[in-house]
């Protein structure tokens, strides 16, 4: 009698744990794991800001993401022809010949006499959405991107590229110095007859405005000078 009351208890014990086993195996979670993914992965990678609050602060490490980087390399040194803002016309431009007149509203970064037969690679300056790459009047190629600068929605517009090597697609997400693609051949349709040089332009807001030009001193206030940024670099 003890001893069909011990098997008795061994094979009760002994179901209980098969039970336990294969009901922990098929158990559905609770949440598939695709959503489970989701809720943890951020909406948007999270943006570095460098700090600038505090010029005495230890300087910022090397590994920092940047969030401006310049468009070519050596850009400071190429903007010898026609800065931000500079007012001109067919008979005072620095170019000949000149087809435009009015405010600059951007930057035009140079290319070098070695430079006219290779490749002039150009950089995202920011992090942001690719909103436009056509064809354009006055440019030749043209490519927009939508980006944050100093916490302020802009719009930032790379003239004469050659759009062929530009492999961005619309809407696409392009980080800072991310390679965008070279500039269009001087005098071409690539620049629209232009020389071989970036026209770089910082528009404020979310607008696309392609102006590169703007008959009224005033109105430059809607754009950023592109160079204060890039000085240091
Ligand atoms: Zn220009």
């Amino acid at each position: 009698m003890r001893k069909i009351f011990i098997v008795g208890i061994f094979i009760l014990i002994f179901s209980g744990l098969v039970y336990f086993v294969l009901a922990e195996k098929f158990k559905a979670p609770a949440i598939p794991v695709e959503q489970v993914e989701q809720i943890h992965q951020p909406a948007q990678p999270e943006q570095i800001v460098e700090q600038t609050a505090d010029e005495s602060a230890q300087p910022t490490a090397p590994s920092k993401e940047k969030e401006i980087v310049e468009p070519i390399s050596g850009a400071i040194t190429r903007v010898t022809k026609k800065p931000f803002g500079l007012k001109i016309s067919p008979s005072n431009s620095p170019v000949s010949p000149e087809k435009f007149s009015g405010y600059h509203t951007g930057v035009d970064f140079e290319t070098t006499e070695v430079e006219q037969n290779i490749a002039v690679p150009i950089y995202t300056i920011c992090s942001g959405k690719l909103l436009v790459k056509k064809q354009a009047t006055g440019y030749g190629g043209v490519v927009i991107q939508a980006c944050e600068i100093n916490k302020q929605a802009v719009t930032v517009v790379y003239g004469h590229l050659n759009l062929s090597s530009v492999s961005a697609k619309i809407n696409q997400e392009l980080k800072a110095g991310q390679s965008l693609g070279v500039l269009g051949q001087g005098y071409s349709a690539e620049t629209d007859g232009e020389r071989k040089h970036l026209h770089l332009s910082i528009h404020r807001g979310e607008s696309v405005v392609l102006l590169g030009y703007v008959s009224q001193a005033e109105r430059l206030s809607e754009w950023l000078d592109p160079s204060q940024l890039f000085i240091g670099d």
